[in-house]
């Protein structure tokens, strides 16, 4: 392995186009020897219908991750890739993913796997948008939807399918989903994906896939316990990744409130509500009931808040999505479901109500906000009994969690 720097930056900042620009070229990898660094998408011999849709879709220069992973990914190695939160690795998927395929054919040759189902069909929308020019049909797989409409769609024949595992294995053992064709499996949050409560499940899938399959890992956190099993079903894989005191964004500023004690935690959320609306605000609770409870507290208080966790009905967890991201609502409860991949750029505020119960999810939580290169502000609510998380947080990333300021406002 060695470590590189991306490098010194002519241009630093600015905003390019519609989109906001990312700034992360000094940003450091610890890469597998001889990957190279592509600077563009033209010099990454991408298909011509394909890099239209890039362009059209705004994106004008890969980001770092991007510029490290997408030629060994193309290419057909096996690939862990790990970067920051919001620099472009679910992008990356879905832009890889549009290359490897044979759109003559209609048969399924990529699935993409992911913890949620809203992160699935997030990813199948970059899909369809991306691939927009070369008539990729995509279909996302997912819990809660109509089984008649999978099959049908599966039936019609699709190239690629983003979905949850328990759907695409219940699809797979109906023979709805054929795996004759795959050639790549991509795990999008891998290290939720190969962990404790999704892993039997992951396995179940990979042993209907063929034997040559090509295996990408994509995540912002990769821990070792992680990395060491992926030798069991990866062959020689590419790793790009990043030491974990360089995970924190620099963009993305972390602060405290000391609570003392839970009950105080709600006035403190009230006295936040008018920052929390100057864009959009995600909140962070560790259980569903807390999620309803905070929520109906907040309603009997005239605040406007929505709420949406996995006990919800899809349909509703649907227009909950489509509500906040549309900016039609501002301030979203939530639990962990939300707390990784989801990208709504205008969310500029997380909160964490509870500290997240690991290390991971406070970087996943953090970067809802801060997106590609965005403002964001990360704020917890620490009792006296919380301290001890947080500073272990702190120094397990070597990053800086301040009191919060008077004047947080001002940094949204
Ligand atoms: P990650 O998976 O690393 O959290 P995403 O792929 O979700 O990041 O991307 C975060 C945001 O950045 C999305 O809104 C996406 O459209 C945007 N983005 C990704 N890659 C690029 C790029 N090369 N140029 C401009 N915007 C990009
Ligand atoms: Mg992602």
């Amino acid at each position: 392995m060695a470590t590189e720097t991306a490098g010194p930056s002519a241009q630093r900042g600015g905003r390019q186009g519609g989109r906001p620009a990312l700034d992360d070229e000094g940003l450091v990898f610890e890469t597998t020897a001889g990957v190279e660094v592509v600077t563009t998408f033209d010099g990454m011999g991408i298909k011509d219908d394909l890099l239209r849709g890039i362009y059209a879709y705004g994106f004008e220069k890969p980001s770092a991750i991007q510029q490290r992973a997408v030629i060994p990914i193309i290419s057909g190695r096996d690939v862990i890739a790990q970067a920051q939160s919001g620099t472009g690795k679910t992008s990356m998927i879905a832009l890889t993913v549009c290359q490897i395929l044979d759109t003559a054919s209609r048969e399924v040759q990529a699935l993409v796997l992911s913890p949620t189902r809203e992160l699935a069909s997030q990813t199948e929308q970059v899909i369809r948008t991306i691939g927009d020019f070369i008539n990729v049909q995509a279909h996302s797989c997912i819990g809660g939807k109509s089984l008649g409409e999978d099959i049908r769609k599966l039936e019609y024949g699709v190239h690629v399918v983003s979905g949850t595992p328990g759907r695409v294995c219940d699809m797979i053992k109906r023979r709805a989903l054929r795996t004759r064709a795959i050639k790549l499996l991509v795990l999008d949050e891998a290290d939720e994906m190969l962990s404790r409560g999704f892993k039997d499940q992951i396995y179940d899938v990979y042993r209907y896939l063929p034997p040559d399959l090509q295996v990408v890992l994509i995540s912002a956190t990769l821990p070792h316990e992680i990395l060491e099993m992926t030798s069991k079903f990866m062959t020689d894989p590419v790793r790009i990744l990043v030491k974990r005191d360089e995970l924190t964004l620099e963009g993305i500023k972390q602060f405290f409130v000391s609570v003392e004690r839970e009950e105080w935690k709600f006035d403190t959320l009230c006295d936040l509500y008018d920052t929390l609306t100057i864009t959009q605000a995600v909140i962070f609770c560790n259980t569903k009931r807390k999620v309803d409870w905070l929520t109906e507290k907040m309603r009997s208080n005239n605040f406007t808040v929505s709420a949406m966790h996995g006990d919800m009905p899809q349909k509703e967890r649907d227009a909950i999505m489509a509500e906040f991201r549309s900016g039609h609502t501002r301030v979203l409860i939530t639990t962990d479901v939300w707390a990784r991949g989801i990208d709504v750029q205008q969310v500029s505020l997380v909160i964490n109500y509870d500290l997240p119960n690991n290390r991971e999810l406070y970087i996943h939580r953090i970067g809802r906000s801060g997106r590609f290169g965005r403002k964001g502000v990360a704020i917890n609510f620490v009792r006296k009994d919380d301290i001890r998380i947080l500073r272990d947080i702190e120094q397990y990333y070597s990053t800086q969690i301040d009191e919060m300021p008077m004047n947080v406002a001002d940094l949204i």
